[in-house]
């Protein structure tokens, strides 16, 4: 007969070789982190199974004010995630100023962390199919038995997590789709809760919906296009209201210098308003108008969302380079005055 700390060592040894085979288990770090299945909100339209036999033996504490992390708070990210958001950045044609909430929103890829999970399900379903005998099966089933916080236990969490019967008990399988669509449902919840903290965010929150976020990912744009209407979407293209908090200026001083309107120099403002690059903006126009179901309508935000959804996406992103290029001479030339202006007055001066 095997004593109990014999068997916890061959459940870490079963948990070391299962983890070298690539799945992980979460991590106490996990449990820390802002988004651990007992800490997140679950999604509204599902209701929370009550959690079964396990409830008594529960390894952690229910969620507490004093635990319950914050949405807004940033947790260190492990190395496969930071290499999967620097992915992201590459394909986008964005700088690492660009928010990973807006970039995890536009890709819809599930964080490393939810992938992780959802290969511990995986192999749960392998086990399930797995004979009696095998030892893997024997020390999952030692591990259940112990109700304690081992590997049966995360696995456990992460299908409430996912809104899924975590009855271990019975070696039923998982339903891997269900669970990868409910994990992706919290995973973009989190993205959301995050976008909307972040002021930098402001227009792209407003411009986003679910049905056209993958819209620029899934379109086949040249690089230059896709990086300019990916930044003029999350908001890092380096107009005045981006420039301007580089700089500290108040955000009322961040107007636009291209023309003479004062007004603040924002994605909408370059993209449906500045009167300098009116020219620009009509032959965008006339030229989306030759497609027969172009349409716009509503205010200028639903006008925006016209414009940089799929099918005229490379359209948009053609005549956004136009008038960003435009927007570049017009400031040189000012700048070119000033210079000559400030030379006279120097001279005057002297
Ligand atoms: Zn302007």
């Amino acid at each position: 007969m095997l004593h109990a700390h014999q068997i916890r060592g061959l459940l870490n040894l079963f948990q070391s070789v299962h983890a070298l085979r690539g799945p992980t288990t979460p991590t106490t770090h996990d449990h820390h982190d802002t988004t651990h299945p007992s800490t997140t909100p679950t999604p509204t339209t599902h209701t929370q199974p009550t959690t079964p036999t396990k409830s008594n033996h529960h390894p952690f504490p229910p969620p507490t004010p004093a635990n319950h992390s914050h949405p807004h708070h940033h947790a260190e990210q492990s190395p496969p995630q930071v290499l999967q958001n620097r992915l992201k950045r590459y394909y986008m044609g964005v700088n690492k100023f660009a928010p990973n909430s807006a970039l995890s929103l536009e890709f819809g890829w599930l964080d490393i962390k939810y992938r992780r999970w959802l290969e511990m399900a995986r192999f749960w379903n392998r086990l399930c199919d797995m004979d009696d005998a095998k030892w893997p099966k024997k020390l999952v089933k030692w591990d259940i038995s112990l109700k304690t916080s081992g590997w049966s236990d995360q696995l456990s969490q992460v299908l409430d997590y996912g809104c899924l019967n975590n009855d271990l008990s019975e070696f039923a399988k998982v339903d891997l789709d269900e669970l990868e669509k409910q994990l992706l449902v919290n995973n973009e919840r989190k993205w959301l809760l995050e976008a909307h903290s972040k002021s930098k965010l402001r227009t792209y929150i407003q411009l986003y919906d679910n049905k056209t976020a993958r819209d620029i990912v899934k379109s086949n744009l040249s690089r230059p296009i896709r990086s300019i209407v990916t930044k003029l979407r999350i908001g890092v293209l380096p107009l005045h209201l981006e420039t301007g908090r580089w700089k500290d200026t108040p955000l009322e001083y961040r107007f636009c210098r291209v023309c003479d309107d004062d007004l603040l120099e924002s994605e909408l403002h370059f993209l449906m308003q500045c009167d300098a690059l009116k020219n620009e903006r009509s032959d965008m126009y006339r030229e989306l108008l030759n497609r027969s179901e172009f349409e716009i309508e509503g205010n200028e935000i639903d006008q925006m969302k016209v414009l940089l959804c799929k099918p005229y996406l490379k359209i948009t992103g053609k005549h956004l380079l136009n008038m960003f290029e435009r927007r570049r001479e017009i400031l040189y030339e000012e700048q070119q005055i000033d210079l000559i202006n400030n030379e006279g007055t120097n001279e005057c001066n002297l």
